[in-house]
């Protein structure tokens, strides 16, 4: 099927935060993150369940400093303090499906994301790969069961 993508998007994260900073931006998480983020924090699930993940219409999400705050994770200088395993979710936009449903909505993005249109050429392969484990992640993020 062809797609506006066909030959390609540049995209290259300027790290503003803006996208860690979403008053509404649920950052839900899967088992495979949570393996990645507390081996690389050196803490156990257990903590870091408590110290950063809260419960979100029953699915664990990130974390958020204050209410409606930015995220846990963003620090003072609007890095991610655990960047090289961050999130799936975080990985993998702006190629999420919902932002790749025409031209005006990718180039929309812009408005907000300042790393659109800049920088590194992702083929429409990358871009495909990125939206199918975006998708998957969605399948497999966790939920909260009563204990
Ligand atoms: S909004 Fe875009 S440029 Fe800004 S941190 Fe997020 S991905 Fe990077
Ligand atoms: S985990 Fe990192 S990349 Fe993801 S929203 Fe939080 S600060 Fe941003």
């Amino acid at each position: 099927m062809v797609k506006f993508y066909d030959k390609g998007l540049r995209f290259s994260c300027q790290q503003c935060g803006n996208c860690c900073s979403l008053e509404e931006g649920d950052i839900y998480i899967s088992f495979e993150d949570v393996v990645a983020i507390t081996e690389y924090l050196g803490i156990t699930e257990k903590r870091f369940e408590e110290e950063y993940l809260q419960i979100r219409d029953r699915f664990y999400v990130v974390k958020q400093n204050g209410e409606n705050g930015p995220c846990i994770f963003l620090t003072e200088d609007r890095t991610c303090s655990i960047y090289p395993v961050r999130p799936y979710q975080c990985r993998t936009f702006p190629f999420w499906k919902e932002n790749l449903t025409s031209k005006k909505t990718w180039d929309d993005l812009k408005k907000f994301c300042s790393g659109i249109g800049i920088g590194k050429l992702f083929t429409k392969s990358e871009i495909d790969d990125k939206v199918t484990r975006d998708l998957k992640r969605f399948k497999e993020s966790l939920q909260w069961m009563e204990k």
